[in-house]
């Protein structure tokens, strides 16, 4: 149907796949967001912002043709001056323009950015699936050293491990491009051989991207894919070294991981390590990734820089992460003090009083009515205890404060109020 022939009830909601966030989800993304920028910070990350849209090239040369995100999965759009736009459908290709367009490399190396997005995939909407979704990423550009990837492993886990979940490192390493090259012509020469039995939509892949065959879920290709000859067994020395200082490192973190080796990620800028972090559900069945990345040494060559910048990234999906979380970002209510006032003409004193109040947990309760009403909205919300104005604490210079919990009433001056905890 096109957009002139829309209804008024399908135009009065969201588009599909799409949300809107208010009240609790809306405060768990953001505290969500802020514990991972805390994390994030800690380790050295400061954070970078691109626009939402990108010429379409950058990610057509960064992401590959023959995957999903370029097949299928892109918005895109032409501008009425005639640009082709689109919305980003991930972060890195994107960060990899601004380091380069900014001559980023001329600043001290590594440089290591935080970032936060939402994201676009025209891709068929479910439960943990989104067409606008959101992630925290990290990315460390202009290092070689296996330490940055064991880095960037270990900040993604300690942000996921918040979760309270079990959560488990795939990991791979997929060598250099030149070896993926050689690689690859074994693997298609493997999977010409077995091409009928594997799934219908696979087979169509064996010239497009037969890397992607390898991390199929379709039940006929993973039986194939026990036989499919490993990138892991063909990798080089300088690889291999590299892939080890990566695993001894997460060794010495005690963070749980399984090598796997038909790990092979979406995107075409992958080189040596990449990774993604599992959960699993009650039953112990693997259920959903929340979260993967990799080393991407090629990608800005890729997208038309002369040299090659080596780099590290990840992106965690936030949705995912969120709904896993039980209340784990939630805010609870109790932590927050409302103030109150018992006539509307004591607004501007309390707005007053705020201003200079240093304790951030006290805020000003946005309903203005009898005393009775706004008490027990209040107690409906959740909230344990309230500090009052009236004429006489206006008066006086003090407040009355009031725990819902034991119903204890005391009056407290403005110095008691500001240490209130
Ligand atoms: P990717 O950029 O494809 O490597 O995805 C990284 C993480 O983002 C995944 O592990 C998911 O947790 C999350 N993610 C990717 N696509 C979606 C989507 N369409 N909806 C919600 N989360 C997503």
């Amino acid at each position: 149907m096109s957009e002139s022939n829309k209804s008024n009830k399908d135009i009065l909601q969201a588009p599909r796949g799409m949300r809107d966030f208010y009240g609790t989800p809306y405060q768990q993304k953001s505290n969500f967001f802020e514990y991972a920028r805390m994390i994030a910070s800690s380790y050295g990350f400061t954070g970078i912002e691109t626009p939402i849209l990108e010429h379409t090239e950058i990610f057509l040369k960064g992401i590959g043709e023959g995957t999903d995100i370029i097949d299928k999965e892109m918005y895109n759009l032409t501008t009425l001056g005639g640009d082709r736009l689109t919305l980003k459908p991930e972060g890195t290709a994107p960060i990899m323009r601004a380091y380069i367009e900014h001559g980023m490399g001329a600043l001290p190396q590594p440089q290591l950015f935080y970032y936060e997005s939402p994201f676009f995939r025209h891709d068929k909407p479910q439960k943990g699936r989104y067409r606008q979704f959101y992630q925290f990423g990290l990315e460390i550009m202009g290092s070689r050293d296996p330490l940055y990837d064991a880095l960037t492993i270990e900040v993604g886990y300690r942000i996921i491990q918040k979760t309270g979940k079990k959560v488990v490192v795939k990991i791979n390493s997929l060598g250099t491009r030149d070896i993926r090259a050689s690689y690859t012509e074994t693997l298609v020469a493997f999977y010409r051989e077995h091409q009928s039995k594997l799934a219908e939509g696979d087979q169509e892949r064996i010239d497009t991207n037969p890397f992607r065959i390898l991390d199929s879920k379709e039940p006929e290709t993973v039986t194939v894919n026990q036989s499919a000859p490993t990138l892991i067994e063909s990798l080089d020395k300088a690889s291999r070294d590299h892939f080890t200082s990566v695993t001894d490192t997460l060794d010495g973190l005690d963070i749980p991981y399984e090598i796997n080796p038909f790990l092979v990620r979406g995107m075409d800028y992958y080189e040596h390590t990449v990774f993604e972090y599992v959960t699993y559900d009650n039953e112990n069945q693997e259920s959903f990734a929340l979260g993967g990345g990799g080393r991407y040494d090629g990608l800005a060559e890729l997208i038309g820089h002369t040299t090659s910048i080596p780099s590290v990234g990840l992106g965690l999906g936030a949705d995912r992460i969120i709904e896993i979380s039980d209340d784990t970002f939630t805010t609870n209510p109790g932590d927050r003090i409302p103030m109150i006032v018992t006539e509307n003409s004591l607004y501007v004193h309390a707005s007053q009083l705020l201003q200079k109040c240093t304790n951030n947990k006290l805020f000003m309760y946005p309903l203005f009515t009898k005393i009775g009403k706004q008490m027990s909205r209040i107690e409906k919300e959740g909230y344990t205890r309230v500090c009052i104005i009236g004429e006489d604490e206006a008066t006086n210079q003090q407040v009355t404060y009031k725990d819902l919990t034991t119903g204890e009433q005391r009056t407290l001056s403005y110095k008691e109020l500001n240490n209130l905890s």
